[in-house]
């Protein structure tokens, strides 16, 4: 060896310093992608979840406007509203009876996905301003209702709106 020639390091310490440039690359790969994917899922999942149940109290409100349909023919037929749901169904005044349930209630599995129908007797001479049907409770993730009307109009109530509180204490 002449002075000017430097030592070579072996073909061993060369593949251990490769291996140890990979294995930083690629830990500091992971620091800068894995925070992305973190930040994308938690922009993301939130706008899915809140798309998701404005598509189920979209469909929801669409049920209860089939069931107001029915009743108008039903109490046009025989000038009161029916005493329970089930009689539109029954009685051929709603073809589909999925129409009867929530969707919302539905996806959650729920036994009562059911609407819940006004005790009260209704007929044409009842103020249309009076609940018929409203979304069993909790079904919706804000934990509002939607509520049909006597005069065949839906309305969405959170609770605490005077809509919800309305329905959830003449249909308890
Ligand atoms: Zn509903």
């Amino acid at each position: 060896m002449t002075e000017n020639e430097q030592p070579q390091p072996s073909a061993e310490k060369k593949g251990n310093k490769a291996l140890v440039i990979t294995l930083v690359c690629v830990g500091v790969g992971c620091f800068l992608v894995v925070p992305c994917i973190a930040i994308m899922a938690a922009l993301v999942i939130p706008s899915l979840a809140g798309a998701r149940d404005n598509a189920l109290k979209a469909g929801c409100a669409a049920h209860l406007r089939q069931i107001g349909m029915a009743c108008q023919q039903y109490s046009a037929d025989f000038n009161i509203y029916p005493d329970r749901l089930e009689t539109l169904v029954e009685r051929d005044y709603l073809s589909n009876s999925g129409d009867t349930t929530c969707p919302a209630a539905r996806t959650k599995g729920r036994a009562d996905a059911s609407y819940a129908w006004t005790p009260e007797r209704i007929d044409r001479s009842t103020a249309s301003r009076t609940p018929l049907a409203r979304c069993p409770v909790d079904s919706h993730a804000d934990g509002g209702v939607n509520v049909l009307q006597v005069d065949g109009s839906v309305n969405y109530g959170r609770p605490g709106d005077p809509d919800y509180q309305r329905a959830i204490e003449t249909i308890p």
